[in-house]
């Protein structure tokens, strides 16, 4: 009973989803430029889904940016890294709407956040006004377009979601995007599912010979299959107006005739979106930087954007029958782009099994994992690891080979290295290290505790004691000291560090806070005069950088205002 009720619950929710419920003619373009997309929702990232549209803002900062509906601000969060300045409107319908890596706020929004930055002395800062306290109508200016945070270029991140805080797709809200072209397939991929599978007379992945006919599908060389076998499909779609690549909107999978596996992106939670590394073929993603998306659901994947699954997309190919396998992949406007696969069952008798590598670590997803040599220590709660898998690992003198990043890791794992050779100040300046590209040091945060130091990370790899010992770098951009600079709008300052990274920096003016923005992507800390906090004349600037293992910098000049 409770199965048929869930699977009711489940098919009624989807109806709901796709038909609506979901109100058309509510939310509207945030930007008044048209609409032109370089990100799209469900887009396959790293690590996660994208979870709204990225709006391109013509090269620019700084374009208007409305409310899409009428409500209030419900929550503004300034970060470094992640969203940049983002704000959130909570509207009267449940649905919330999202704005990020904007430059600046609207003149009223930007006071109430100012007053409280200079209140906790702190550029970083989240609030959550009460619902009266800025209220929008739709079409309000809010904001302002920027780059801020984790941004690779001017654009708008916009999204909708619902009163879980569930994003959903905002074309689906009737947001619409100029599209008339169909989803460019860059390779289909069939994959030998269990041991005694096979797939053209192999029993390792496959990349499928595909013929473009003239409307536009293609048909694949027949295969030879047999056993329980799964395909995988390498997909982007480019909309008018732009060159980007973004993500589609459906796959749907056809065995016979039948549907056995419908993919929408529609909607997902923010708890689910790493499992993205498992709905991709991670492996060949982190050697080829493409991601194949797989059309069938291993048992560990509890992603919930299908919306119809038959027998795990997987196909049961017998000997000697034939089966009509079929991909239809379409974009949002419903340009389709089909393939279609002839199989024939065959089976091989004499194909050797696959060969698996062993080592003396085996790591399991129900059971945590722990090892250690040489005074280092590995971790691996479970959970961790979406498949049962032979580790690689190797203890060299402080230094660790953890597997490699070619394995998604879903919770955290713990390294830890014995400290006890190393003096007080040794230790002071050591901090854990993943090895990068071509041996980089990449700071990993590090747990100081006594004679053991630990990290806790989500990539496979090779870990490391480091040490730093140089303070970070601070130096005047616009301004030299003992100047006159009654004419700039803002002062800025440039700061870095070599090794283990900025944790923090302090500036005042002649002892009092001045508010000063990172970006971290040019190194640089902005002071914006029109906060009106520097009122004297004479001026003394005092900025104190410290990085991740506490080395600081203090930085001091003089500089002079008239004030009218
Ligand atoms: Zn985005």
């Amino acid at each position: 009973m409770k199965v048929v009720l869930s699977v009711f619950l489940f098919c009624f929710s989807a109806v709901l989803l796709a038909q609506s419920n979901v109100p058309k003619d509510y939310f509207k373009n945030p930007l008044d430029v048209p609409l032109v997309l370089s990100g799209t929702f469900g887009e396959l990232r790293s690590n996660h889904f994208h979870s709204g549209l990225d709006i391109k803002t013509q090269q620019r900062q700084g374009l208007k940016v409305v409310a899409s509906a009428k409500g209030y601000v419900s929550r503004i969060n300034i970060q470094h890294y992640g969203y940049g300045k983002a704000l959130y409107i909570q509207h009267p319908n449940g649905y919330t709407s999202v704005y990020a890596h904007l430059k600046e706020f609207s003149p009223e929004i930007e006071a109430y956040v100012k007053k409280r930055q200079y209140a906790k002395e702190s550029y970083e800062i989240e609030l959550f006004p009460e619902a009266g306290e800025l209220p929008v109508a739709a079409d309000e200016l809010i904001a302002y377009s920027g780059n801020t945070g984790g941004s690779g270029g001017p654009h708008l991140h916009f999204e909708i979601r619902d009163g879980n805080q569930r994003p959903m797709n905002p074309k689906l809200f009737g947001i619409s995007v100029s599209d008339g072209r169909a989803p460019i397939i860059d390779g289909v991929y069939a994959y030998p599912l269990d041991a005694d599978a096979h797939i053209n007379n192999s029993r390792e992945m496959q990349k499928i010979n595909l013929t473009p006919l003239k409307d536009g599908s293609y048909i694949a060389s027949e295969i030879d299959a047999c056993g329980n076998i799964g395909f995988g499909v390498s997909t982007v779609d480019q909309q008018d107006g732009a060159p980007n690549k973004n993500g589609i909107y459906q796959i749907e999978t056809e065995l016979n005739g039948d549907q056995i596996l419908n993919l929408p992106f529609n909607r997902f939670s923010f708890s689910e979106t790493r499992h993205l590394n498992q709905l991709i073929d991670y492996g060949h993603y982190s050697k080829t930087k493409k991601r194949i998306q797989k059309l069938f659901v291993e048992d560990s994947n509890p992603l919930s954007l299908y919306s119809n699954v038959v027998n795990k997309g997987e196909l049961h190919i017998q000997d000697s029958l034939n089966y009509n396998y079929t991909i239809k992949v379409s974009d949002f406007a419903g340009n389709k782009r089909i393939i279609r696969i002839p199989i024939q069952g065959a089976h091989v008798t004499d194909l050797p099994p696959k060969e698996e590598e062993k080592t003396d670590y085996f790591a399991q997803v129900n059971q945590p994992f722990s090892t250690e040599a040489n005074g280092m220590d590995i971790y691996i709660p479970k959970g961790s690891l979406y498949t049962d898998t032979f580790l690689d690992i190797e203890f060299k003198d402080d230094k660790v080979k953890v597997h490699n990043e070619h394995t998604p890791l879903h919770k955290n794992i713990s390294i830890g290295f014995d400290v006890s050779n190393y003096s007080a100040e040794e230790k002071e300046k050591l901090f854990i290290a993943r090895l990068g590209y071509r041996d980089r040091f990449n700071y990993s945060s590090t747990y100081k505790k006594a004679n053991r130091f630990t990290t806790r990370t989500r990539t496979f790899g090779e870990y490391t004691l480091a040490s730093d010992v140089t303070p970070p770098k601070i130096w005047p951009k616009n301004f030299n000291d003992g100047q006159w600079i009654s004419n700039n709008s803002t002062l800025q300052v440039g700061i870095s560090d070599d090794l283990s990274g900025i944790k923090s920096y302090r500036a005042t003016v002649n002892g009092k806070f001045i508010l000063m923005e990172y970006e971290y992507k040019n190194n640089t800390l902005t002071h914006d005069f029109s906060d009106d906090v520097v009122t004297e004349t004479e001026n003394q600037l005092k900025i104190i950088v410290t990085d991740n293992v506490g080395n600081s910098n203090t930085y001091e000049a003089t500089f002079f205002r008239k004030n009218s």
